[in-house]
């Protein structure tokens, strides 16, 4: 066997430690390791063929072609990962302790929570923390939210902390009511307007 293209070894020495590091750092799959490793053998075999058997030249070569199939299957699994997620994710009333799903939260007739001004949360000031309110429409209380998956204040409930409880007042519906009127989500308006 005779090494004719010395360079695709480093190239499978490459995609081997990238392996490593998608394993280590970005806890990609099982199937996302198994290409990548694979491309790395592929490496290694490509680099002892010999070039005098070759298929005529396309316009892709072929590691383009790995490369740019291996980038979007790490793309897809990563959103896939994300989305899911996010489906599991549940939200408490800290209150009365009513539980939701997140996911479509706020197209379910039935939901007893809703959280609203997800583009302006109020930001604290010691550590620039977004935190989002919430109304729960089971015992009528404005309580406050933010994301704390890696449960950093200690407190965090399924990757959630809970702030202060409080009975609803105008200020709390009014600020409901404009931000689901911008979203012309009819059926939080008539909630709203039912408490
Ligand atoms: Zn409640």
């Amino acid at each position: 066997m005779k090494l004719h293209r010395p360079s695709h070894i480093l190239f499978g020495i490459i995609f081997f430690v990238g392996s490593y590091f998608a394993y280590s750092i970005y806890n990609a799959s099982t199937i996302v390791l198994g290409i990548i490793i694979f491309i790395g053998i592929a490496n290694i075999f490509y680099a002892f063929s010999d070039p005098k058997e070759d298929p005529p030249k396309s316009k892709h070569t072929q590691g383009k072609i790995f490369y740019e199939a291996s980038k979007q299957y790490l793309k897809d699994s990563k959103e896939a990962n994300a989305q899911e997620n996010f489906k599991d994710q549940v939200i408490i009333c800290p209150k009365c302790k009513v539980e939701e799903k997140l996911y479509n939260l706020a197209k379910r007739k039935s939901s007893q929570l809703m959280i609203y001004n997800e583009n302006k949360p109020r930001i604290r000031a010691k550590d620039g923390l977004h935190i989002f309110p919430m109304i729960c429409f089971n015992c009528k209380t404005f309580s406050e939210f933010a994301s704390d998956p890696n449960d950093t204040s200690g407190k965090s409930i399924n990757g959630i902390e809970y702030f202060k409880s409080q009975k609803l007042n105008k200020k709390h519906i009014s600020d409901a009511l404009s931000y689901v009127k911008k979203n012309n989500n009819k059926m939080l308006i008539q909630k709203l307007n039912t408490l």
